[in-house]
Formats: structure tokens, sequence, C-alpha cells
């Protein structure tokens, strides 16, 4: 029988990195997926890295907004009316978690994590010899109305609080920063301790030749055979079963489907997301990715072009695309910025794996010794993956947590 110390299940970018950091302590890591690394959620976001993170994302507070929504005339926000009974009780925590207080403690929750979120992809790139993807520029968030800019008072009170760097900007400055955006915006905020990648895929991917390197072995098979055997873990593999007495699940968004059958049922909530990349018209470009927030669409330069990323879809991780939110934000994309003919004919889409509270699940598995849990990073796969796979290296080789782990544990959903 095959036997290694750690069994790491989904090579998105939290378990790969997780792996990664594992055998960066010297544990023997075998990384299982049913597809190569960073093939599925992983492949296709923003690429930002995003350690500046205040507030999570909210509830709409504006009623025209919300009608609009329902109206599906949203460019930020989609639904299918089908997913609708499984989405409300979703929507009602999050609509609870969305009041302002409750987004302060989060914001207090998740500091430690997204203060390492950076310097731990740093150390990951250093070692994997991926530092040639990162750019250390920033983000830029443009708002197209007064009032909107207006209702950042809190957040940037405290991220003055937290030491996060930030520099409101007027449409001048800017484009100072990026001169090829249009004249629609009134304001601006530039986040220069944020940073981005050109190219998400090749970062998972480098990380797990990087595992490779270390000695880590990356192996075809199905979550689904986990099962106990002998006092061990042991899975399937296309090599054959292997046995670990430490698993990480980090099935991102298809973790339910796994855990159901152990009796672990975290409420876990979809919110579907489109990319399409576009080629800049003459000598246009874009040096950092950039967020229209009314529209709720993001800008990010990409190896692949310019890759244009919209906000949330609810609907079943499983139904066909219905890439519709392009038609709606394109006219005001292109206001914003010369983008000429799409690079490909059909959007790829992806599923945020999103907990209401917006925190991610990391720790043990209730009553189920040796079992980690690794998932639901939202809006944030990319930022926080390394961190994570940090956190939960200290916490399974007994070392001293980076952070307390104890908010992020799936007990608080017993509460
Ligand atoms: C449009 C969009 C833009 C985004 N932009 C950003 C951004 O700018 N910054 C940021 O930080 N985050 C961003 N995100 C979020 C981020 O992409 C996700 O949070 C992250 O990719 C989740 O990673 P993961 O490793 O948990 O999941 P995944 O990448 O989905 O990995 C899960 C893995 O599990 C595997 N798997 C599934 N079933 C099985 C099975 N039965 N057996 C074995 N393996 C299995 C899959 O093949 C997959 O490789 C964005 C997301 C979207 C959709």
């Amino acid at each position: 029988m095959a036997r290694t110390d750690a069994i790491v299940l989904g090579a998105g970018i939290v378990g790969t990195s997780t792996a990664l950091q594992l055998a960066r302590r010297g544990l023997g890591v075998a990384l299982v997926d049913l597809r190569p690394p960073g093939q599925e959620t992983s492949y296709g976001n923003a690429g930002i890295i995003e350690g500046n993170t205040v507030f999570p994302p909210a509830f709409p507070a504006s009623l025209a907004r919300l009608l609009r929504i329902a109206l599906k005339r949203a460019p930020e926000a989609n639904y299918h009316l089908r997913h609708l009974p499984v989405a409300v009780p979703w929507l009602a925590a999050f609509f609870a978690a969305s009041r302002p207080q409750r987004l302060v403690e989060t914001a207090h929750v998740m500091r430690p994590l997204f203060a390492q979120a950076l310097p731990e992809h740093e150390a990951l790139m250093a070692d994997a010899g991926a530092g040639g993807y990162l750019r250390r520029d920033g983000w830029l968030k443009l708002y197209r109305s007064d009032a909107a800019f207006a209702a950042l008072g809190s957040e940037l009170e405290l991220a003055a609080e937290f030491g996060i760097a930030c520099r409101p900007l007027d449409p001048d400055g800017a484009r100072a920063l990026e001169p090829h955006l249009g004249q629609v915006f009134r304001h601006a905020v530039h986040w220069p301790g944020a940073a981005s990648v050109s190219n998400p895929l090749a970062v998972t991917k480098a990380y797990a030749a990087r595992l490779a390197k270390r000695g880590g072995v990356i192996l075809t098979g199905n979550a689904r055979s986990l099962h106990r055997a002998d006092g061990h873990w042991r899975i399937e593999t296309a090599e054959g079963p292997l046995d670990a007495p430490e698993v990480v699940l980090a099935l991102g968004p298809f973790a339910p489907e796994l855990l159901a059958p152990l009796g672990i049922r975290l409420p876990l909530g979809i919110k579907r997301g489109y990319h399409l990349h576009f080629r800049a018209r003459g000598n246009a470009a874009l040096t950092r990715p950039v967020v229209d927030i009314e529209n709720g669409y993001c800008l990010a330069p990409m190896e692949q072009g310019i890759r244009l990323t919209t906000g949330a879809e609810f609907a079943a991780r499983t139904a066909p695309p219905t890439p519709v939110q392009f038609g709606r934000l394109l006219p005001a994309a292109r206001a914003l910025f010369p983008l000429a003919e799409p690079v490909e004919a059909t959007p790829w889409m992806g599923c945020r794996p999103c907990f209401a509270d917006s925190r991610p699940v990391i720790g043990r598995a209730p009553g189920h010794p040796g079992l980690w849990l690794a998932y639901g990073h939202g809006h944030w796969g990319l930022t926080l993956g390394p961190a994570t796979g940090r956190l939960l290296a200290d916490m399974i080789t007994g070392a001293t947590p980076f952070c307390d782990p104890a908010p992020y544990g799936a007990e608080r959903f017993k509460q």
C-alpha cells in the first residue's frame, strides 16, 4: 500500500498552494484532482491579490439597485429564477452579514489572512520561479457618481486604522496611472498595496511544478473515493490506492458534493462569474486591474488580452452558462476603455464558492480526525490560497498558527 504524509484533494489555487506549503515543511504530499492543476475556478479569475481588502461584498443597500437586479437589467448581477428557492436562505444570511456592524466585524476577522496574502504569494513565487507573473502596482477602483464615492467613508477610515495605503484620485490623477481610461468616471481610488498576476493558471501550474520538484506527487483521482481504511484515509488514484493520516479537502465549489456523504453540510453558496478577453484598440494599454464599481465588472490586463470579468450570477453550478451580463455591461466597458474585438467566441465560466459571512472554512472537519477543510474562498481564492496553505500547514504540523484560526472554523455554523 502506497503511503504519504498528507493528501490534498483539489488542485485549484487553494489546494495547490496548500500542498506546496506542506512540502516546504518537509511533509510527503500527494495532490489529487480529476484534472490537471488550475483548470476550474482558479483558471479564470481577475488575477488580483487583494491583500488590501477592508469590507467584503455586501447586499445592495439601494432599492433602485435591487429592483434593477430583480428585473434582470443590472450589469453587476444576474440570477436564474428556478435557482431562487435554493439561493434565498443564503441571500437572507448574506443580508444579515451585510449590516454595517457585521461588515466591520468581518473586516477585523479577515484582516490577519489578508495581511499575509501577498507575503505568502511572494514566498511561493520566489520558490517556484514564478515572480515574473507578479505586478506590484495595485488596482484602481472607479466611481461614476459622487454618491458611490461618498459611501466609501467608513471603508477609507478603517483602511487608515489598519494601515492600508489608499489614494483617492480625481479623473486626471487616475489617468496619470492609466492614460487610456475614458471620461466616464468622477472619482477613483488607487490601492497601491494590492498586487496582480498576468496569468492565474500559470501561477497555479508553477506552484504545482515546484511541488513536484520538492518531491510531491500530482495524481489523477476522484475525491469521491475517499474513505477510512486501516486507521488511515485512503483515496483511489490512477496509480492505485494511497493512504495518509492527514487529508486536506480543497475542492472549492465542488466541496459540498463530497462532504455530504461524510455528514458535513455547510451552507456554501455559488456566485458564478464569466470572463472574456479583448484586444485593445490602437496603442491603448492597461497596466493594472481596473474596476468599474457601479457596473460591477473588472478589466484586468492578462497575457491573453484584456480580461473582462463579470460580477455574480446566482445559479446552480451545473446549469448551462447564461452570459447575459456582457450585453448589459459592454457599452459601459467600451466607454471606459477602448476594447476592440473579443479574443474568444465563447466566454469562460467559473463558480465562486461563497459562504454568506464572506469567510472561508479553514481547519478541522468536525468529527473526522485527520480531515481538514480549505474551501469557500469566494471572491478571494487567488488572494488567500497561499495564506490558507500556510495556516493549515501550521496547524497540521503542530506549529503555532500565524493567526487565530477559530473564526474560520466549520464549527461557526453550529451556533
Ligand atoms: C470571474 C471571477 C473573477 C475572480 N477574480 C478574483 C480575483 O481577482 N482575486 C481573487 O483572489 N479571487 C478571484 N476570484 C475567486 C477565485 O477564482 C476563487 O475563489 C478560487 O479560484 C477558488 O479556488 P479553489 O482552489 O478553492 O477552487 P477551484 O479552482 O475550483 O479548484 C477546485 C478543484 O477541485 C477539483 N475537483 C472537483 N471535483 C473533484 C473530484 N470529485 N475529485 C478530485 N478533484 C475534484 C477541480 O477539478 C478543481 O481543480 C474570481 C472568481 C471568478 C469566477
